[in-house]
């Protein structure tokens, strides 16, 4: 699987167009009728109760880039599918964040271990913040590295549907960078390109570029300690958070669908259909 010339030139044009749009909209791709299709196309929550059970089981072992491209496109056209797996991965994960803050909620209370005491350390994730207007994006898209200039598209869903079953993650690395930079320097064929061949410097470079460009690809979370003011970065993966909130989702809806079939004879449809707030209030009669 390789990607067309066609969406990086169409990446590159919408981002000469439109520099004050928002960071998603600059990667809109267009549909096969001609309509643009971008992140702010995505209905943030338009998943009823029976939807989130669905998608929870549909995605349930799959990888995370297969999770995160379930979770912003299910039950929608082929087209959007195909459109959202060339987004880069900051852009998808920034509609991702804004599709769980829809879902679950824009601020979740979390707690982790300080690396420094070990004390526990509590802590919000504010989804609505992380997902919020980040700039991205410097142009052209180009890094140097030993004085020759290197031109490159960011790395997207499909290039990590290519590489998945690439173990070894030093050849996973070379494989993105040859998949992403456009210099007849590092162009070989993929499937036999040779480790040894991309210098690290290179490789180091491209990544701060990707960094650069990119910023929502790996989000980071500042935090300080309350004890001993100890300040560290917590890696953040939104996608394991969407997939780990819809969890929680979906089993405290089977146990609904368990307890209310169980005292009221209703079928699963019939008790996913009702409300949130209807459903809530029958468990609540049947516990009290
Ligand atoms: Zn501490």
């Amino acid at each position: 699987m390789d990607l067309t010339e066609a969406t990086d030139i169409r990446v590159e044009t919408d981002r000469r167009t439109a520099p004050e749009r928002s960071v998603a909209s600059r990667y809109a791709k267009k549909d096969r009728s001609g309509n643009e299709i971008s992140a702010s196309d995505l209905p943030e929550n338009d998943l009823a109760a029976n939807d989130l059970i669905a998608l929870w089981e549909r995605g349930n072992g799959r990888s995370p880039t297969e999770k995160a491209l379930l979770a912003l496109t299910y039950g929608r056209k082929r087209e959007l599918c195909d459109a959202v797996a060339r987004w880069p991965i900051g852009v998808r994960d920034q509609a991702l964040i804004r599709r769980a803050a829809a879902i679950f909620g824009p601020i979740t209370a979390a707690v982790t271990t300080c690396s420094a005491c070990e004390r526990p350390v509590a802590f919000d994730i504010d989804l609505q913040g992380m997902g919020a207007g980040r700039a991205a994006g410097r142009r052209p898209l180009r890094f140097r590295y030993a004085g020759e200039a290197y031109d490159f598209r960011l790395p997207n869903s499909t290039d990590f549907q290519a590489l998945m079953t690439v173990a070894d993650g030093g050849l996973a690395q070379h494989r993105l960078a040859r998949r992403c930079i456009r210099s007849t320097a590092t162009r070989t064929d993929g499937a036999t390109a040779d480790a040894s061949k991309l210098p690290k410097g290179l490789l180091k470079a491209f990544a701060e570029a990707i960094e650069a460009c990119d910023p929502l690809a790996d989000i980071r979370l500042t935090l300080t300690c309350p004890d001993c003011r100890h300040r560290w970065q917590e890696p953040f993966d939104i996608v394991d958070y969407f997939w780990q909130a819809l969890t929680r989702e979906a089993h405290a809806l089977l146990v609904q669908v368990d307890l209310l079939a169980r005292t009221y004879g209703w079928s699963e449809d019939a008790i996913l259909s009702l409300g949130a707030a209807r459903r809530a209030l029958y468990t609540e009669m049947i516990l009290s």
